[in-house]
């Protein structure tokens, strides 16, 4: 189960994904945004990473919501209120919290991805981060229905996670700035839906 410790052993392991892949990110907000998106995630999970190593925490609703408050205060552009909300969202679900199993974890993802949506309004197919986030938190949803380990579940969503996010290659963006581009942004894939994958790819790694 996710406890604090493996909570923010999480979040360790977002900072070093995202800083693995600041370039790759950058790369691909280059392509079809402002080439921001690898630097405003680095920085972000940077902070929100001090800030959860400088606290101590009883339950797990506390940790995301640091992690929140801090994505929302220091990334800018677009990436960071999403997450942000995010995080928000799956905090309030996870309060008072010491551990959470995968339907409690299901249920935290799908506020999460809720909070994301009213916030954003992308549909699906608009080739965002929710285009990565749906299929995840859906097979999160199955898994705890099938009665697997949260081990098992992550796994199976971290696969669909990666199926969004290679999905969205071909969609013409319909939200933020890609969106600008119209037809062209079609044949890229999306750098939210990426840091999206490699968020959940984290969360699974930190539960081995
Ligand atoms: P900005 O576009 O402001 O520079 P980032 O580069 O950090 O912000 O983040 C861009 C990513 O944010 C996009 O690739 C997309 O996945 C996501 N995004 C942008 N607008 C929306 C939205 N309305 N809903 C969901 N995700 C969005
Ligand atoms: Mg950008
Ligand atoms: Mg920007």
């Amino acid at each position: 189960n996710l406890d604090v410790t493996k909570a923010i052993e999480t979040i360790r392991r977002i900072k070093d994904i995202v800083d693995i892949n600041k370039e790759y990110l950058t790369e691909l907000d280059s392509a079809i945004g402002d080439a921001d998106h690898g630097i405003n995630m680095s920085r972000g999970f940077a902070k929100a990473l001090e800030k959860v190593k400088s606290n101590e925490y009883n339950d797990i609703g506390s940790v995301f919501k640091d992690v929140a408050m801090t994505l929302m205060s220091t990334v800018g552009g677009a990436a960071g209120p999403l997450y942000g909300t995010f995080f928000m969202k799956a905090s309030m679900k996870l309060a008072g919290q010491k551990e959470a199993d995968l339907p409690l974890l299901a249920q935290a993802f799908r506020e999460g991805l809720q909070g994301v949506v009213s916030l954003g309004k992308a549909q699906l197919a608009d080739k965002t981060m929710v285009d990565a986030l749906t299929p995840a938190v859906e097979a999160l949803e199955s898994a705890a229905k099938d009665g697997l380990s949260l081990k098992q579940g992550l796994e199976k969503a971290l696969a669909m996670a990666e199926k969004g996010m290679k999905d969205t290659i071909p969609m013409v963006a319909r939200k933020g700035r890609a969106s600008y581009l119209g037809e062209r942004s079609a044949g890229h894939q999306d750098p939210g839906a990426t840091s999206s994958y490699l968020i959940l790819k984290a969360l699974c790694d930190a539960l081995e």
